[in-house]
């Protein structure tokens, strides 16, 4: 059967955070626009839940911030981590300048959510669920849209513009052919739940032992928890059995031992294998990647997510009035790239020293670890803890909504 073919001005493969965030705010400029999700809904566990400051600041910048937060939320104010027997105060974001001084814990499928039903108050905005873009269309050396597969059967979308947001597994910057800069990483991570129950502490926080490390989010009602472990080390950690690995949780937070039967068998463990890579080149004629299929970011400090909306904002900044005029350019897509490569740089330098220097070591050691010297300073000088606040919170050269705004 022939492939049904759709005519738009930007295409974007992906309703991940930047492809939706993309999507909303080329349709809010009055572009058209076709988003193609493979997933039947967002509900997906363990995408990242991390709301950032910046892009609590993003919503309210555009007017939908009192509806955003009657969402069911809860917020950390402080992140602290313990270090052997050392418990260190590392981020208070209580002194950002911005509306919200916290991070939002939400389930990011309320989030795509939100921003699929805001999206669709635009009539040039076209979200197609389960529809998975499988290659590109190229004519005359230019990208000029996608195919794509859905339960109806074979779409062609032709676009002036094809953005991948596909993911740091993408498709289509694989079929791009684009050269993808390995930056690797030492380990992996092991997420599942846990209640949370009154007389719990209320911090999300972080502890280091000898070879262990674990992150406990509060969530309200549950613990979201990560449990860190050597890269491609989940065989061993099943091999040694699941009491082994309930009782390393223990001894990793002592108050959930009363519980550890919740870990039922480890189905209820979600092995997440962590990459960190970027491409060297985001674009070529008539295609632009953005989010993880551009720099699939580490998840030392939570930020991917945040990147990936900020890359959605300066996109949505410089190419909008572009593409509504017919006056892309390369020139155009070269200039996102470029906004956007130093804050993914910083980060990604940074995390990479993180998980170099401090994961690694902590992984790798014997003896109780302590932490390095100046860390202590945090403890002793509180308004340190403002710096980490705003790497995390806000990133480096934080966007801010540009893009015109036509009637909805
Ligand atoms: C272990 C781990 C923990 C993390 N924790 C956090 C965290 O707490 N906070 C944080 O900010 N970040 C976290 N991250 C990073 C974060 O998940 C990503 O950086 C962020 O989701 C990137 O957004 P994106 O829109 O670029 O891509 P994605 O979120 O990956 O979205 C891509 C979307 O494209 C869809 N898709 C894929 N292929 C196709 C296709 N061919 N056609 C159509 N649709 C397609 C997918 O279904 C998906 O919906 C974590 C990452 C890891 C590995």
């Amino acid at each position: 059967m022939a492939a049904q073919s759709v005519t738009t001005t930007c295409c974007i493969a992906g309703g991940g955070p930047a492809g939706m965030m993309l999507g909303f705010l080329l349709a809010r400029a009055g572009v058209h626009v076709v988003v193609l999700e493979k997933h039947a809904d967002f509900l997906r566990d363990f995408r990242g839940d991390t709301i950032h400051p910046s892009t609590l600041e993003l919503i309210y910048e555009l007017g939908l911030l009192d509806d955003f937060l009657k969402l069911p939320h809860s917020r950390v104010e402080r992140l602290s981590g313990q270090v052997g027997d050392t418990t260190i105060m590392l981020a208070d974001f209580s002194h950002l300048p911005t509306h919200c001084k916290y991070i939002a814990l939400m389930p990011q499928w309320d989030f795509l959510d939100f921003l699929s039903l805001h999206g669709k108050r635009y009539p040039t905005f076209d979200l197609r669920m389960r529809a998975e873009a499988t290659d590109l269309i190229e004519e005359g050396g230019r990208v000029v849209g996608v195919h794509a597969k859905t339960p109806e059967g074979e779409l062609d979308i032709r676009a002036e513009l094809t953005v991948a947001c596909d993911g740091r597994h993408s498709t289509l910057r694989e079929r791009a052919g684009f050269k993808v800069e390995n930056l690797g990483a030492p380990m992996d991570i092991l997420w599942f739940r846990m209640s949370r129950r009154a007389g719990d502490t209320t911090e999300t926080f972080g502890h280091m032992e000898a070879g262990m490390m674990m992150v406990m989010l509060n969530r309200g009602d549950y613990w979201q928890c990560a449990y860190v472990i050597p890269k491609g080390g989940y065989d061993r950690v099943k091999a040694k059995g699941l009491d082994a690995f309930r009782e390393s949780v223990a001894f990793m937070s002592p108050f959930l031992r009363d519980r550890l039967d919740e870990i039922r068998s480890f189905d209820d463990v979600k092995l997440l294998t962590v990459a960190v890579d970027r491409l060297p080149l985001w674009h070529k004629p008539g295609l632009l990647c953005l989010g993880d299929a551009a720099h699939a970011m580490s998840p030392v400090g939570g930020v991917g997510i945040n990147l990936a909306i900020q890359d959605a904002v300066a996109a949505a900044n410089i190419l909008a009035a572009p593409l509504k005029e017919g006056r892309l350019t390369e020139a155009l897509l070269a200039a996102v790239q470029e906004r956007r490569t130093l804050p993914m740089r910083v980060i990604q330098w940074l995390q990479i020293k993180i998980q170099n220097n401090v994961l690694s070591t902590v992984l790798g050691a014997n003896a109780r670890p302590k932490p390095p010297f100046v860390v202590n300073f945090f403890n002793w000088f509180p308004v340190l803890r403002r710096i980490p606040a705003r790497l995390i919170g806000l990133g480096i050269r934080p966007e801010h909504v540009r893009s015109p705004r036509a009637n909805a």
